[in-house]
């Protein structure tokens, strides 16, 4: 079955937009938070805790998989889906933002990105092809173009440079796709000028391409800028074909974007900051490790009815911590992940009710209030 995105409903008063998108795995409800398995995983995180928090998709890291387990182990296995279990929508990255995450140790050419694997230093060519060759190992429902991915800081040659050289390797991309149930996204670069935005929305939305990303952003933007490209890049974006926000963000993040017409997002922050002992709650960030917690018996979140908030108390998740348990680690993830997939679920409700503005405007209130009295409380913090 092939890939296909359905805009059921906008919203009246702003450009949030309700849509689905189908695929061989199944549909998926957008405005859509995917959790991040790099390594074929959510970290800490087994098939039931992503039941439990009511997952749809979720994405894999190409470069990561590449090195290991390799793209043998997919070709044995018949995919991913298979050798994890997980029988939902896969959407894998190209590799192109980790590459960019080694600078020291990487050397971009047009035929594509050479780096050493920092498993057992072999020297890996990642081209676009290649990109291409592993996702289809991996079997993932999305498949992403390989980008050059540079600091929002370049200057605009520079910027230039890598967003032309984007352009030739998503061509490229789609040119390589030989299967037709995976869907392929495009990646608009072009830092934060706004005439290079332009130029690359422009460009890759002449092509067959089945949705597209903004990429570029959260890698030293500032917030406005990185709002304003957002709002830019998803006014130029085809009305009825997904567009994702790679790599962001805060619950903060997503309710600005989703504002701005974006449907896709992912995001390590629920499972790293779990990892920090930081939980996301309705009362603001909460952190379990100061030590005025430890005879702590309320729950986390008196609001949230996830299975940690259920059965256990915050001296109990206090503990844990303090303790390095990975249980707390996952206990705090599905806390976390369950805060992430209701709160696109409130947005969602509120889109397709046509009252996405108001909520946009209480949810803002009720964090800046949090964020207000938080000097006065030593466990909470902004969202
Ligand atoms: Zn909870």
């Amino acid at each position: 079955m092939s890939f296909s995105f359905n805009l059921k409903h906008e919203d009246a008063g702003t450009r949030a937009r309700r849509g689905e998108f189908r695929t061989a795995h199944g549909t998926v409800q957008t405005p859509v938070f995917m959790p991040v398995g790099t390594f074929a995983s959510v970290k800490t995180m087994d098939l039931k805790d992503l039941a439990d928090v009511e997952a749809e998709i979720i994405l894999g890291n190409t470069y990561h998989l590449l090195l290991r387990p390799g793209q043998a182990v997919f070709e044995k296995f018949g995919g991913i889906h298979d050798f994890m279990g997980w029988k939902k929508p896969v959407l894998t990255d190209s590799g192109g933002f980790q590459i960019f995450c080694l600078p020291e140790h990487r050397k971009i050419t047009e035929e594509g990105a050479a780096f050493r694997s920092y498993v057992n230093g072999d020297l890996f060519l990642l081209s676009p092809e290649k990109s291409i060759e592993m996702q289809t190992a991996i079997g993932s429902d999305i498949m992403m173009v390989l980008d050059w991915c540079i600091e929002s800081t370049s200057d605009h040659a520079q910027t230039q440079v890598a967003m032309e050289l984007t352009h030739r390797w998503a061509l490229r991309s789609l040119a390589a796709r030989t299967r037709t149930d995976q869907a392929l996204f495009a990646i608009v670069q072009g830092g934060v000028f706004e005439d290079l935005r332009r130029r690359s929305a422009d460009f890759l939305t002449q092509h067959a391409f089945d949705g597209f990303a903004i990429g570029g952003l959260a890698v030293g933007e500032t917030k406005a800028e990185r709002e304003d490209h957002t709002e830019l890049v998803a006014s130029m974006l085809p009305k009825y074909k997904p567009r994702y926000l790679m790599g962001v963000g805060t619950p903060a993040d997503l309710l600005e974007a989703v504002y701005r017409g974006v449907d896709m997002f992912d995001c390590v922050i629920p499972t790293m900051y779990a990892q920090r002992g930081v939980a996301y709650t309705s009362r603001g960030r909460f952190h379990v490790t100061p030590t005025a917690l430890r005879m702590s018996d309320e729950p986390l979140d008196a609001n949230c009815p996830c299975p940690t908030c259920c059965n256990y108390p915050v001296g109990y998740l206090h503990h844990l911590a303090k303790c390095k348990e990975p249980t707390g680690w996952r206990l705090l993830a599905i806390h976390n992940q369950v805060y992430y997939q209701r709160l696109m679920q409130r947005m969602r409700t509120a889109i397709e009710q046509d009252r996405f503005q108001q909520f946009y405007d209480e949810t803002k209130a009720s964090w800046l209030a949090i964020a207000a009295v938080r000097s006065a409380d030593p466990v909470h913090d902004t969202i």
